[in-house]
């Protein structure tokens, strides 16, 4: 009964058969429907990977398969670090577990581990641990020295949880609500220090860390309270997108003392529920219409890695708005 329900999510394709095995998201089989092709019997699903660009071999596909076919496959998310592919439980009513497998794989410990030529598992240069995935948000002791002060609990999760999003949706659950701005905030310094001490700096202690994203997070939400105030005659209201469909927001917030401007990306679902969190800094001299677009862009990259297709984009700027949407060149 069980086994009827399990599939594969595809991450690079590497260890599923393509006509034999599960894969397919279509709820009747979860197999390939078109004829099998004699000359792949035996194939796996990385034939069909371009693993350079991580996207699917766009024509190669639509050779091999019935044309609705090929379109299902080409909707299948690739995660852009093509981790191992994973058996999916998929018999749930609420879909909670097919949204999350979409997720797999989309941590940056991964991504950059793989841009750095890095083995994937390596001692922790903050404690005793091993840094697989996970580690450095939450099994790490210096994670959870910072979460003990930040007062963050994520009951039910494992000790190293897959990826960052694992963590973000368990601490959404968790009764009562907790601060997930904080979380958010808190996860990037987390972050920052890790990546510092690889390249040599010396670690920050906890209480800086949690002390650090505390100033951080308030001055953000100063910005945007008086950026608020001054956008009146607007309404801001947020209205949730139309059914299945995500809404990504994307924000910009200039910090001068600091140099920097903060870009904040929140991508919600039809329900309003939060799918995905980020925020980066980007260097000052940028000027504010480049940092309106290069946050726009990392919104939709971002939302793009999430697996989500259907987004709607919001922003402040109705120039890089309208860019888009129009393909119109900008002013520069
Ligand atoms: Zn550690």
């Amino acid at each position: 009964m069980v086994e009827d329900g399990i599939r594969w999510s595809i991450g690079n394709g590497d260890k599923v058969k393509i006509w034999c095995d599960k894969w397919i998201p279509n709820p009747e089989t979860y197999k390939v429907l078109t004829p099998i092709n004699p000359l792949m019997y035996n194939e796996k699903v990385s034939t069909l990977i371009d693993k350079e660009r991580a996207m699917w071999k766009f024509e190669l596909i639509n050779s091999i398969f019935l044309p609705h076919e090929a379109s299902t496959i080409l909707a299948i998310p690739l995660s852009s670090t093509l981790p191992e592919d994973r058996k999916v439980w998929s018999g749930t009513a609420n879909g909670v577990f097919s949204v999350r497998s979409a997720y797999h794989g989309i941590l940056p410990t991964k991504t950059k581990l793989k841009d750095c030529k890095i083995p994937m598992e390596v001692e922790c240069d903050l404690c005793e641990g091993v840094e697989i995935v996970g580690h450095t948000f939450w099994s790490c002791d210096f994670a959870v020295a910072v979460w003990q002060m930040a007062n963050v609990k994520a009951p039910g999760l494992m000790a190293n949880p897959p990826n960052f999003m694992d963590l973000f949706w368990c601490v959404m659950e968790a009764k009562p609500a907790q601060d997930l701005e904080a979380l958010a905030t808190t996860a990037w310094f987390l972050w920052n220090n890790r990546n510092a001490v690889r390249h040599g700096e010396t670690s920050r202690i906890a209480l800086q860390i949690f002390e650090a994203s505390r100033l951080y997070l308030a001055e953000f939400q100063t910005h945007c309270s008086s950026s608020n105030a001054h956008q009146s005659h607007v309404p801001t209201l947020w209205r949730p997108p139309p059914l299945r469909w995500y809404k990504t927001n994307v924000d910009v917030a200039a910090f001068k003392e600091q140099g920097q401007y903060g870009i904040g990306v929140v991508v919600r679902n039809d329900k309003g529920q939060i799918m995905g969190a980020l925020s980066k800094t980007l260097p000052y001299p940028l000027g504010a219409l480049d940092a309106e677009a290069k946050a726009t862009e990392i919104g939709i990259i971002f939302s793009w890695e999430l697996g989500l297709r259907e987004i709607i984009l919001e922003g402040d700027s109705q120039i890089v708005m309208k860019a888009i949407v129009n393909h119109e060149p900008g002013p520069i």
